[in-house]
């Protein structure tokens, strides 16, 4: 992990964890038609960074099902100018959630 900020800049810093925001979504677990176990979870997991020279910014990262490769999301840094916003990296994961049945939603 480089600070994105220093990368460009040519500076060097060391980078530590401020903060992980994990998803509170359930994680789906299912056999798909040919009996292969699925673990889908559909989390988007948020870590803040803080370099040695101050730069914020954050990774959004999700787990990656190992049999047919589903995401929530792309690995990828946010920048430090864009706030961290967990509900726009819920908004990406709601579309893609497997089939659950919702019961007695009024
Ligand atoms: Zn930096
Ligand atoms: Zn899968």
């Amino acid at each position: 992990m480089i600070c994105p900020t220093c990368s460009t800049t040519n500076q060097r810093s060391t980078v530590r964890v401020i903060r992980t925001t994990p998803g509170k979504l359930e994680k789906v677990h299912f056999w798909d038609e040919d009996g292969v176990e699925h673990y889908h979870n559909p989390n988007v997991i948020v870590t803040e960074l803080e370099c040695s020279n101050g730069h914020r910014f954050a990774e959004r990262s999700s787990w990656e099902c190992s049999v047919c490769g589903y995401k929530a999301c792309e690995a990828e840094i946010v920048e430090p100018a864009e706030p961290v916003v967990t509900a726009e990296a819920r908004q990406a994961t709601v579309r893609r959630t497997p089939t659950t049945r919702k019961k007695g939603k009024r």
